[in-house]
């Protein structure tokens, strides 16, 4: 026992204990890693978002572009090359859109034809007719499919500190009339940029491809100056990512991503003690949680051993008193059965002299009955009715030591049930007689295969002691019932009936329920054996009874019918015979 106790615990620490350690090590590792590339996505996640916002400024900048260069007013001013007429229209668009620097129209060979600018109502600045043939918005928009985004560059007027222009070739067919360019002031679209990626000690960037900075929300990265910066390419190419270097005399992590459409890239710079600081306060929560885990599985551990503890304890102590069972068991049978023989041999040595005492009693009555005096006859009948009654206790506890130790043999046979009930019947109708009870019978024709001797005992015993326990005038009835293979047997008087608290005695031995309210005579063995009689024919019996107004007792004997004998017709085999 002690020994599969210490191989089980010894089961527990290898197979739970240090699976649950390694596991603890495991997740802390895992969690390490896992913060690390969380923190990083994360970035990524702020960057990506704070891009597409800025994409979005330069797709409406594209777009309003596209309108300007695709009405037939634009397109006339730019043919008759009439700086007026274009500058009208330029700045009309220019004073609904506030959002915008400026807006530059040039002719077809690049020179500054007109300008819309802000906060200038609808006066239109004088063109400068400065040639701006070689600014990338001029080349990249008649190179371009659609709208192309310029580089960052410093505007002629100094109101801006850098500017971007988001421009479109104008054409008629496939003639070139011009270039429409809408400009852009980073330094403001940065600003809301900012706001949805804020975080302490944190600096936006946007480069274009040549790392000139286009904005920038720290004064520490002037527009326009030019940065070397880890990745710029793989960002301007589309690629996202985060690395550490060294920018501007300090250690920063970098988190890049690109901006479409703009060969740009936006840079989310961090300083490492933040990003350290988050990613460790992530970490001892994750790990805290991970230890709790671990922490409870080993507890869990330890219970199931205490547990186990206690149920082998429990199981030994169940074992050793199911075996003290056993063994008090085998004694009680063995004393029950030394009981059951005593009886039997002590009653069959009682059975003779009896039967002497009877017998005797009978011809001493019998020769003395014309010579005794009254009080002498009835010392005889005191003798008699004693002596009967000592025979039917004998003869009773004989059938039941026997029922008991198995030496009971049915002698079962075909009987008619007629037959069977008639010396019953005929028994009833005579002691009701004498008594002033009405006896009634009824039961069908049938053959019915049992031990008719035990049977009829069993039957005696139900209307002897219906009519014992019914007063004068009372009634009693014996209703015999085959349905299918199945004989039941019902005995209905109107007597005294059972105590509802008495009425679970009333099959023990020797048991005489209603001495208190019966002056009937009886050994309390009768319905001990009857029942007994009729289980050993597979059947059962059962009773109802009310006080005071009468019990019925009934027999269940399943099986037993062999035939039956339906009104007018010809005896019905039973399929199976026993
Ligand atoms: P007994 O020899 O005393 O009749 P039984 O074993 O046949 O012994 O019956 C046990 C007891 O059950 C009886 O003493 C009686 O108190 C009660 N009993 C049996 N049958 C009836 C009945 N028909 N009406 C009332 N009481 C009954």
């Amino acid at each position: 026992m002690r020994g599969r106790r210490l191989l089980l615990l010894a089961v527990i620490l290898v197979g739970v204990v240090a699976p649950a350690a390694g596991l603890g090590a495991f997740v802390r590792a895992t969690v390490a890693l896992d913060v690390a590339a969380r923190s990083a996505s994360d970035r990524v996640h702020d960057a990506s978002l704070a891009s597409q916002l800025l994409e979005t400024d330069l797709m409406q900048a594209g777009e309003s572009a596209q309108y300007l260069a695709s009405r037939s007013q634009v397109k006339d001013a730019l043919r008759a090359a009439d700086a007026t007429k274009l500058g009208a229209e330029l700045a009309a668009y220019e004073a609904a859109s506030p959002q915008y620097a400026a807006i530059i129209g040039l002719d077809a060979g690049g020179r500054e034809l007109a300008l819309g600018v802000p906060n200038v109502g609808a006066i239109v600045r004088g063109a400068s007719g400065d040639d701006r043939s070689s600014r990338d918005y001029y080349t990249g928009a008649l190179a371009a499919a659609g709208p192309f985004v310029s580089g960052a560059y410093e505007p002629t007027t100094p109101l801006n500190p850098s500017l971007v222009a988001v421009s479109v070739a104008v054409r008629d067919g496939t003639d070139l009339l011009g270039v429409i360019a809408v400009t852009l002031t980073p330094a403001e679209i940065i600003d809301e940029v900012a706001k949805a990626a804020a975080q302490s000690g944190r600096a936006i960037l946007v480069v274009d491809r040549s790392g000139h900075v286009v904005a920038s929300t720290s004064d520490a990265y002037a527009p326009l100056s030019t940065l070397e910066l880890p990745s710029l390419t793989d960002a301007v190419a589309g690629a996202s990512g985060s690395t550490q270097a060294p920018l501007q005399g300090g250690e920063r992590v970098l988190t890049y991503v690109p901006v479409t459409g703009a060969k740009w890239a936006l840079y989310i710079l961090d300083d490492p003690q933040v990003v350290l600081a988050v990613e460790h306060d992530l970490q001892s929560r994750l790990s805290i949680a991970a230890s709790m885990a671990v922490g409870a599985t080993l507890l869990l551990a330890v219970a199931l051993v205490a547990l186990y503890g206690r149920l082998s304890r429990r199981t030994d102590e169940l074992a050793r008193s199911q075996a003290a069972l056993v063994a008090s068991n085998a004694e009680l049978q063995e004393a029950n059965r030394h009981k059951s023989e005593f009886l039997s041999s002590v009653s069959h040595e009682l059975r003779t002299p009896m039967n002497a005492i009877i017998g005797f009693t009978d011809l001493l009555d019998e020769q003395l009955r014309a010579t005794a005096t009254e009080r002498q006859r009835r010392y005889f009948k005191n003798i008699r009715e004693a002596a009967d009654h000592l025979l039917d206790l004998i003869n009773d506890v004989l059938d039941l030591s026997r029922v008991e130790t198995g030496r009971i043999d049915l002698r079962s046979e075909d009987v008619d049930l007629e037959q069977l009930l008639e010396p019953v019947v005929a028994y009833g109708r005579r002691a009701g007689a004498d008594r002033g009870i009405a006896f009634g019978s009824q039961a069908p024709d049938g053959v019915v295969h049992l031990d008719p001797v035990r049977i009829r005992q069993v039957l005696y015993n139900l209307v002897s002691n219906a009519l014992k326990f019914t007063p004068e005038g009372g009634r009693v009835d014996l209703e015999a019932r085959i349905a299918g293979r199945d004989l039941s047997v019902a005995v209905r008087d109107t007597g005294i009936g059972i105590p509802a608290e008495r009425r679970d005695r009333v099959f023990g031995m020797f048991e005489r329920v209603n001495e208190d309210r019966s002056r009937a005579k009886g050994t309390g063995l009768g319905l001990a054996l009857s029942k007994r009689i009729v289980e050993l024919h597979g059947g059962s019996i059962a009773f109802i009874s009310v006080e005071d107004k009468g019990s019925t007792f009934e027999v269940q004997l399943p099986g037993v019918a062999v035939s039956t004998m339906p009104e007018g017709g010809t005896a019905e085999v039973a399929s199976a015979s026993r």
